[in-house]
């Protein structure tokens, strides 16, 4: 059995989602105040025997995976690890949807493994590698560190790496996959990373993703680091989180930097609850994985305009995960590495203590460039941050928010409220509008859900092409695909295939009560589809008919008559089937 499948079994979703909210037992389901949003009376609804959960009020829904993943902050494999976990089920050793994708996984894991090796031993046994020890050594790093973080060095070399890796039988594709090797137009592969202090990038639990590598050549660029591949992902890892994470923990809260230098100075001049970003713009994922460890974030980027403009557009992606979050501008321009290297770490303590407010330096970064004395200016700023805040979580810090965002904006605390309000509202009504589903399309997605061999059955002879502008086709198409590729799908396939809206109604039409389906009855909807389909074609045609006739274009419409007579045919049989098929059904 698949280990989702084990998992499915003995968890409880109501367990599981109590962990968040109190659920009360209201007729068969649970009932309980939202996880996903602030509200006074429950709206949030978990289905226990479908295994199912639904927000009428802010159209959050899904299963217990993606419960998981949203309030844990974890991906598809981590929230697995944390059921399995939770519930005493051993864990395969493979993980990962498709083996062939975790093959690939732990082979890129094993060539990353080896080159730090290899990197690591050039930085020691070799004379460009010394030269690395001394620019370290003259940059303050100690032997100690450069061990810690497992430091090493890149040759100036276009193939000792490659030839490495060849020498241990790596083939030229896997090198690129890891983006180790670049290829040359003749084919050949050369080293990405050439004449460069190397910083491994590694997951939280250690496992190396990438490479990071600064130039002791004056190369641009002066920081290099690996490319997306399978393992490395630049807006999900943090860099040194996974030695940090204990640290930030203790602490209550990260500072953040903007690169490996920085995380370098500060983690050894004993600050250690810290973390590089290794990119500009900062993605919520990233502040997800901080927030799993700190509820205050202190932002320490470059002093520099690209540093500040990134450190304010940071801010509304704590704020709106909940996280406190302040601003380090440090004197004199200083970057971390450079003030502490001058100051010492107990006056940067001190400057820490001294960080701006978030929403402050916010307001700040948007009031900059804006004439306030202009109405309309000063509308769209308020705008800007009235979007903000209604994302705010907690109800309480939104509030406080609000009037700080009032007074720093001397503007009047209601109005900002009632913006926010009417902000907030939509969302809510929007959830529960009228569903945009016609009732077979409805129903037939009731049945191909919860019976996986009524789906198989179904798809069979399915052409998704029938599905055609209506709201359900990515949700169908994504489910007969599947079908087809034999392959076993869930909730969190369909997620990623369909806008948050649609997927929301989606899970609420799940929650909605229902009898086992059939596969007659499935059958019956399908027509249903079909017949909606076919008309819209019939209007199409009749449309162009009207056009043909206008224009005399005899041929035209003589073949647009004979396909308007064919789809009025195909309707009327459809019909016919449909009762032919209601006469089969059981009474029952
Ligand atoms: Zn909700």
């Amino acid at each position: 059995m698949e280990i989702t499948e084990k998992i499915r079994e003995v968890a409880s979703l109501v367990e599981i989602a109590s962990q968040y909210t109190t659920l009360k037992k209201r007729g068969r389901k649970w009932v309980g105040l939202c996880p996903f949003h602030t509200e006074k009376t429950p709206s949030f609804t978990v289905d226990e025997e479908k295994q199912l959960y639904h927000c009428f009020g802010c159209g959050a829904g899904g299963d217990i995976f993606t419960l998981v993943m949203e309030k844990e902050n974890l991906n598809f494999p981590e929230a697995l690890r944390y059921l399995a976990e939770k519930y005493h089920i051993p864990m395969p050793s493979k993980l990962d949807a498709a083996p062939g994708e975790v093959k690939l996984e732990e082979k890129l894991f094993k060539i990353n493994e080896m080159t730090l090796n290899f990197f690591r031993n050039n930085l020691y046994h070799s004379q460009e590698g010394l030269k690395a020890l001394n620019y370290l050594k003259k940059r303050g790093i100690s032997q100690e560190t450069v061990n810690e973080l497992k430091l090493g060095y890149a040759l100036n070399l276009w193939k000792s790496l490659v030839d490495f890796l060849q020498s241990k039988a790596v083939s030229a594709s896997f090198m690129e996959k890891t983006g180790l090797a670049l290829p040359t137009k003749k084919g050949e592969y050369y080293d990405r990373f050439r004449g460069r202090i190397i910083f491994p990038i590694s997951s939280l639990s250690g496992k190396v993703v990438g490479f990071g590598g600064r130039t002791l050549f004056d190369a641009e660029p002066k920081y290099l680091n690996s490319p997306e591949t399978p393992l490395y992902s630049k807006g999900r890892i943090l860099y040194g989180l996974n030695m940090t994470k204990n640290a930030v923990r203790d602490q209550g809260f990260m500072i953040l930097v903007e690169g490996y230098m920085d995380f370098t100075a500060l983690y050894r001049a004993g600050i250690k609850n810290v973390a590089a970003s290794l990119g500009t713009a900062l993605t919520s994922y990233q502040v997800g994985l901080a927030a799993r460890f700190a509820p205050r974030l202190v932002l320490n980027y470059d002093p520099d305009p690209a540093g500040l403009a990134a450190a304010a557009r940071a801010i509304p992606v704590c704020l709106e995960k909940g996280l406190n979050v302040t601003v380090v501008t440090l004197p004199e321009s200083a970057d971390p590495d450079e003030f502490i290297k001058k100051h010492g770490p107990d006056k940067y303590r001190a400057q820490i203590k001294k960080a701006w407010p978030g929403l402050k330096f916010y307001v700040d970064s948007l009031t900059a460039q804006t004439d306030m004395s202009i109405p309309e200016e000063k509308s769209r700023v308020v705008q800007t941050l009235v979007d903000t805040l209604k994302s705010i979580p907690d109800p309480v810090a939104r509030n406080e928010y609000l009037k700080e965002a009032a007074q720093y904006l001397k503007t009047g605390e209601d109005i900002i409220r009632q913006l926010i309000e009417t902000a907030r509202k939509p969302l809510a009504r929007r959830a529960e509008a009228a569903i945009p589903f016609c009732p077979a399309e409805k129903r037939l997605f009731q049945i191909m859900i919860q019976d996986r061999s009524l789906a198989a059955g179904l798809a069979e002879s399915l052409e998704s092409e029938i599905f055609s502008g209506l709201k359900s086709e990515p949700a169908f198409r994504t489910i007969i695909q599947s079908v087809r590729d034999e392959k076993d799908w869930d909730l969190l396939q369909l997620k990623n295939a369909l806008s948050p809206e649609i997927f929301s109604q989606l899970t609420q039409i799940l929650l909605e009560k229902s009898e086992p389906g059939t596969l007659e009855e499935g059958r019956e909807c399908l027509c249903e589809i079909r017949k909606i389909f076919l008309h819209k074609k019939l209007k199409e045609i009749q449309i162009d008919i009207v056009q043909s006739e206008k224009q005399n274009d005899r041929e035209r419409l003589l073949a647009l008559l004979y396909e308007k007579q064919s789809i009025t045919k195909q309707i009327l049989s459809l019909n016919g089937e449909i009762q032919a098929q209601s006469r089969t059904l059981p009474s029952s």
